[in-house]
């Protein structure tokens, strides 16, 4: 029913990520069951549900060491297997989430915001801390409102298209700055790259504090070096870490959607049937400031 276009998209759609061609696009999306395999418990048709991508095979040493996002045997609706950007798409039952009541388009948030816990959980954001996101697409936005809810204290949110800017404003950033020089040297106790953009993510360790935090969220192109003064992240005894998908973090985002403390209606700016998929992407493509998270409705 609804099914949201990512940045990854964009990356398999340029053949720069770890998806082969041919394949259905579309890995953040929900909709309603219209049939079950004979083994299915869990669900009956006529249940409205989301999907976590990512299927794990939960028998190799990433999956029962707890790192399913690890999985050896790994595959994702939407990147290896036909995903969401159609009318019906398949996904083993381990993998769908009721959600309840919940709009079909906040349930194609399940995913990214999934990522999103997942990545905060993991920079251990602490009450009253100082937070720089660089980059205020969907996923920053998403960003900005989980850090909120772990206790940051002040969010400064670079972001230089001024549609995105104004989301973070409204949104409830503290600051928005348009220039990375805007941003304070030395000044935040986690710095959160959202961009995937390697001028972006080798600047971040000049705006953590002294012992903070850097964590690299945004995709970027694979092949591409960061480029960042070893002797710079020594002596500030900076943590630096990345974050790859979401490790059961499927009930947190759709508990989070359910209770109203994460927001994802403003982040939506186009909600389009299947047929204007390509045009999406190169509207996205083409950066255009009026765009946020794009929702294809394949079945609306
Ligand atoms: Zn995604
Ligand atoms: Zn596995």
């Amino acid at each position: 029913m609804a099914s949201g276009i990512c940045g990854t998209d964009l990356h398999i759609y340029h053949g720069e990520y770890l998806g082969d061609y041919p394949v259905i696009p579309g890995h953040e999306f929900s909709g309603v069951v219209t049939s079950v395999g004979s083994l299915v418990k869990r669900f009956k048709i006529g249940d409205r549900v989301a999907v976590e991508p990512n299927i794990a095979c939960d028998n190799c040493d990433h999956c029962l060491n707890n790192r399913q996002n690890f999985c050896l045997n790994w595959q994702a609706v939407g990147v290896t297997l036909p995903g969401g950007m159609a009318q019906f798409v398949t996904a083993p039952e381990k993998v769908v989430f009721d959600i309840g009541d919940l709009a079909f388009e906040q349930g194609a948030f399940v995913e990214p915001l999934s990522c999103v816990i997942h990545g905060v959980e993991r920079a251990r954001i602490k009450l009253g801390d100082r937070i720089a996101i660089l980059g205020a697409g969907p996923i920053g936005n998403l960003i900005l409102q989980v850090s909120r809810l772990q206790g940051a204290a002040h969010i400064t949110v670079l972001e230089n298209n001024p549609g995105r800017a104004d989301l973070a404003r409204n949104i409830g950033s503290d600051i928005v700055v348009n220039d990375i020089e805007d941003l304070i040297l030395d000044g935040y106790d986690v710095v959160i790259d959202a961009t995937g953009v390697i001028p972006v993510m080798n600047r971040t360790i000049d705006f953590a504090r002294k012992g903070g935090t850097v964590l690299l969220f945004g995709v970027p192109p694979s092949g591409a070096n960061i480029e960042m003064e070893a002797f710079k992240l020594f002596h500030k005894g900076l943590t630096l870490l990345s974050s790859f998908t979401s490790v059961r973090n499927s009930f947190q985002a759709i508990h989070l959607l359910q209770s109203g403390q994460i927001q994802v209606e403003p982040l939506i700016s186009h909600r389009l049937p299947i047929q204007a998929l390509p045009d999406a992407i190169r509207m996205i493509e083409r950066h255009d400031p009026t765009v946020k998270k794009v929702v294809i409705l394949p079945n609306g």
